[in-house]
């Protein structure tokens, strides 16, 4: 594992930006506007181009034009986005999520309050 204050390697940074992604979506607008609808593709599109890892960018920009990102509610926008991160767990080996409890790992905290 990285040491604090010390470059942060592929692992600690997918970790921490799928932290800022889930939480993104987590807060994300009921009903979004079109600025916001717009804003999040721009910057998942941005992102899949600057990503300080290369080969993971490449797939990420394949899946984006594969499962364009859906952007009309928090709950259509998180659960897309546990479907993506989940492609990711299969490529590398990992656990799936289950997405039915998105909401609960990164918005209200778990109900068996072990958050609180
Ligand atoms: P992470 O996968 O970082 O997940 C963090 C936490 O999210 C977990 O502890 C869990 O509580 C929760 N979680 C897990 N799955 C889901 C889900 N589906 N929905 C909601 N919450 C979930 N690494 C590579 O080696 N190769 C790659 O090509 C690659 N591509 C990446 C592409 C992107 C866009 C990102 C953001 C990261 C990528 N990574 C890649 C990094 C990799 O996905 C992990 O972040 C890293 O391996 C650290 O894993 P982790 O076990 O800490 O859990």
């Amino acid at each position: 594992s990285v040491k604090d204050g010390c470059p942060l390697d592929k692992v600690a940074l997918g970790h921490a930006t799928w932290g800022l992604l889930h939480t993104m979506a987590a807060f994300y607008e009921d009903n979004p506007s079109d600025n916001q609808k717009r804003d999040i593709k721009t910057f998942l599109d941005v992102l899949s181009r600057v990503y300080p890892c290369e080969h993971c960018a490449k797939d990420f920009r394949k899946d984006l034009k594969e499962h364009p990102a859906q952007v009309n509610s928090q709950y259509e926008f998180s659960q897309w986005l546990c479907k993506f991160h989940n492609r990711v767990n299969v490529k590398l080996g990992k656990a799936q999520f289950d997405c039915s409890k998105v909401n609960e790992r990164w918005r209200d905290g778990w109900l068996d309050g072990s958050c609180d």
